[in-house]
């Protein structure tokens, strides 16, 4: 979910419990003395029940599958980023958010993933969200899509423990599809196009990557720029059902992701920056 420099996300990796995290607590920007104070990262634990925390200087989180590596964002960039994280987390019931037991969403910058840089990242098994708020800073909509990517892939997990395998979301692909590779190339230009491109059923190469990705990447659009996927709608097929079963799993994991929440959430209009 990132693109200039590579990579969205990279959320393919379980059985971590050899995790050893090494992420410190957030380093608050003080209270304003001057007028109302302004939204700090621990008042989104009050608001959303969500801890988000500033990654340290250096950080480095080993895992079974690749090093996470990362670096504390500076006061300037949570500035930037907390009124966008606020803003999208707030168009979740909370009933979803309680239920998605997100451990803590770790800003940083300098983000990286066996090495590659990427945008954004889950880690199932510590339940940890680690989001670079210096990748696509002037562009908000990626920034918005990254972390709606980021959450599926949560929602994907704590659905059925299984993220990896969807045979009857893979059964809506045209007959001679096949997912491909993990692709830090594909991943680093995560944004469609205005219409349908050559695979009928696909917002963006990355969506081809992996089923996973393929779901995340079509939740972050329907979340963030849903017109465009109503375009997609129209002219593609596959899009249409996949658009559906996405609604059906959602209302099925969180009864309120019900048809008046999408009516909401297609109302959204949102600058592309
Ligand atoms: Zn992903």
């Amino acid at each position: 979910m990132a693109h200039s420099v590579k990579g969205w996300c990279i959320a393919s990796f379980v059985c971590l419990f050899c995790v050893q995290e090494r992420i410190d607590g957030a380093p608050n920007e003080p209270d304003s003395e001057d007028g109302p104070r302004m939204y700090r990262l621990k008042d989104f634990r009050e608001e959303f029940g969500v801890t988000v925390v500033n990654s340290s200087r250096g950080s480095r989180t080993t895992t079974e599958f690749g090093v996470i590596s990362s670096t504390y964002a500076t006061a300037r960039a949570i500035e930037r980023y907390t009124p966008l994280l606020r803003a999208e987390l707030a168009l979740y019931p909370l009933k979803l958010i309680k239920k998605l037991r997100i451990k803590k969403i770790v800003v940083c910058q300098e983000l990286t993933f066996k090495e590659e840089p990427i945008a954004g990242l889950f880690n199932p098994e510590s339940r940890i969200i680690y989001m670079d708020i210096r990748k696509n800073y002037m562009d908000r909509m990626t920034q918005r899509c990254a972390l709606h990517h980021e959450i599926f892939h949560i929602v994907d997990y704590v659905d059925d423990g299984e993220m990896h395998q969807d045979p009857k979301w893979a059964s809506l692909n045209p007959s001679d599809f096949e997912y491909g590779e993990e692709d830090f190339e594909v991943q680093s230009d995560p944004r469609p196009t205005s219409t349908p491109g050559s695979i009928p059923g696909f917002l963006t190469g990355y969506s081809t990557t992996a089923v996973e990705e393929d779901k995340a990447q079509l939740f972050a659009y329907m979340m963030c720029d849903y017109s465009l996927v109503s375009r997609y709608e129209v002219k593609d097929k596959i899009m249409k059902k996949k658009c559906d079963m996405m609604k059906k799993l959602l209302q099925s994991f969180c009864s309120d992701m019900n048809p008046s929440f999408w009516s909401t959430i297609s109302r959204r209009r949102l600058a592309a920056n």
